[in-house]
């Protein structure tokens, strides 16, 4: 079966699961989106996070990019496609939850460390990277001397909080933050070990994410501030 196929043949057994007899999911769907949260991921296959949530449609609004990344506000030209999509989903959905989901063996990071890699001569990859530079030049200062791999995995990690400082600089996330409206959680799926971690910020470590606990916030509790 090729490829084409077996795309086709999935959306024929997705048809038959939520357009068959049981179509109630999509008869209330079809006159509008109230996803509770947004999940921030990586464009790569291995990630999908409706997949690793086990969510159904219209559970999450999904924004995806090369490494995960939340780049800072910024004003001016350009089109700021993950500033909009944030923007519809906060003020326009009303999300309750804003999840960065980072993951384990990411190209786009691993790139950054090399600072070429696979993406030499790119026309676009290096300059959507340098969102996370302060963060390799940090793993570089604290890590030295240490692996590839070793310097990727503490990137990836550092880069999600990266993106968390970067979500506060959206006044209208900011606020809602500061007043609980909404909850930035940090999560890593470890796709070596099948393992989904996320960020606390009292032990200041990535730690196993447990079924009723997943909620927790990922911010510090003291009231959110914008970055300078
Ligand atoms: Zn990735």
């Amino acid at each position: 079966m090729s490829d084409i196929e077996k795309f086709v043949s999935g959306f024929k057994r997705f048809q038959g699961n939520y357009f068959g007899e049981d179509r109630n999911l999509y008869e209330q769907l079809k006159h509008g989106q109230h996803p509770r949260a947004l999940v921030l991921a990586c464009c790569d296959s291995r990630v999908d996070p409706a997949i690793l949530t086990g969510s159904e449609p219209g559970d999450i609004f999904v924004v995806r990019n090369v490494a995960n990344l939340v780049p800072p506000r910024e004003y001016g030209g350009g089109y700021h496609g993950v500033s909009a999509a944030l923007e519809f989903a906060v003020c326009h959905l009303g999300v309750e939850h804003i999840i960065v989901l980072g993951h384990s063996q990411c190209g786009g990071i691993r790139a950054l460390m090399q600072e070429a890699g696979e993406c030499e001569g790119s026309e676009y990859i290096a300059k959507w990277m340098r969102i996370a530079e302060p963060v390799r030049e940090k793993v570089r200062r604290e890590l030295p001397g240490e692996s590839l791999d070793r310097q990727s995995h503490a990137c990836e990690q550092g880069a999600i909080l990266q993106s968390l400082e970067n979500l506060l600089t959206f006044p209208w996330i900011a606020q809602r933050a500061s007043t609980g409206d909404i909850s930035i959680h940090g999560w890593y799926f470890d796709l070596a070990h099948g393992e989904l971690l996320g960020y606390d910020p009292t032990d200041k470590v990535f730690a196993p994410l447990k079924e009723g606990e997943a909620f927790a916030d990922s911010l510090p509790k003291a009231p959110a501030t914008t970055p300078a």
